[in-house]
């Protein structure tokens, strides 16, 4: 095991969700946390980043930083969602090998895997088939990152690990009315709709698709825990093991949020992937498991959607 007690964690990418919730996380490791502000540097650029990370010497890297959108949103910016990404991954990854960081955890996504990857998708489905179309540029972008974690162990050892979180939600989503995930998008259309006594919401798409949801603060806690648990150049899905159709997801939120009108398919809308389920079964083994139900969860994300803790939101 990894011992956290006294290092300097940096968490490139503490604005977003998953940056800040392991940001939250860490408060309880006896570590120092660093993070960068944007102004302070951009991590798309390698020069500035390889500047930062020799003046402040982490010895763990935690890389959050990601051009992250829903299924519209992948669709609408390949260009951002394959580019970015890949220039996050050089700059950071590179300048942490540089500067000799100990542990490096690489957040991925489940769809990374195949659209027509077994379920629930193992380690081993990766590369086995095409990518679903609506989000391959932010995929292949992942991908490369995971790559190039196995690459600097192959060529020089170096302790980069790879984690892959099934679909998360909860404190510090993006509420954009476009370009969310599901979660948001929900959490505040029927918000809106319960506000505006609105007899009818639209859910995207047929309802049917399955998904599998973990509150990005189970998230957090799977990520502490894989920086002092788990070594090695397979990735690592994380997932709660919980699957549900869109359908039912909406009416859980619905039924958190209090909204009591009628929910509408549109069927125009893209379904995505048929099913998204992770085999978390390596991360079990080694003895860690997701605590927060859904619907604990979503009542949850609704109370931080109430407090504007959300983007987008204005
Ligand atoms: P995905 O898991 O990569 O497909 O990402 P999303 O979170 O964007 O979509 C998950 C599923 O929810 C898809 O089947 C969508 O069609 C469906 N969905 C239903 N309503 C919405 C919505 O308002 N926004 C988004 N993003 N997805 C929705």
């Amino acid at each position: 095991t990894y011992d956290l007690t006294g290092k300097r964690v940096f968490v490139a990418g503490h604005r977003g969700m998953v940056g800040s919730a392991v940001v939250r996380r860490l408060a309880s490791e006896n570590c120092t946390v660093l993070t960068a502000d944007r102004r302070e540097v951009d991590l798309t650029k390698e020069e500035p980043t390889l500047k930062w990370l020799e003046a402040n010497r982490p010895e763990v890297v935690v890389h959050a930083a990601a051009k992250v959108g829903g299924i519209a949103a992948n669709n609408n910016f390949p260009v951002d969602f394959l580019c970015d990404n890949l220039a996050l991954e050089l700059s950071v990854i590179r300048a942490s090998h540089a500067v000799g960081v100990q542990r490096l955890l690489f957040l991925g996504s489940s769809c990374i895997y195949p659209k027509h990857a077994k379920q629930p998708m193992a380690e081993s489905e990766l590369l086995t088939g095409p990518l679903e179309p609506t989000n391959e540029w932010y995929a292949i972008a992942k991908i490369a990152g995971l790559k190039m974690c196995q690459a600097y162990r192959r060529q020089y050892g170096d302790d980069f690990i790879s984690a892959m979180p099934t679909n998360l939600y909860g404190r510090g989503d993006n509420y954009h009315p476009d370009h969310s995930h599901v979660p948001a998008a929900l959490i505040r259309r029927f918000h809106e709709a319960k506000l505006a006594k609105a007899p009818t919401v639209t859910v995207w798409g047929t309802g049917t698709p399955l998904r599998e949801f973990l509150s990005v603060e189970d998230f957090a806690d799977a990520c502490v825990f894989l920086l002092k648990n788990y070594s090695s150049d397979l990735p690592i899905n994380v997932g709660s093991g919980d699957e549900v159709s869109i359908a039912d997801f909406a009416a859980a939120v619905a039924d958190v949020v209090g909204y009591e009108g009628k929910l509408i398919f549109d069927t125009s809308k893209p379904d995505g992937t048929p099913r998204k389920l992770l085999d978390s079964s390596r991360l079990r083994a080694l003895g860690w498991r997701a605590t927060t139900s859904l619907r604990a969860g979503l009542a949850s994300a609704y109370d931080d959607f109430l407090q504007g803790h959300g983007r987008h939101l204005e």
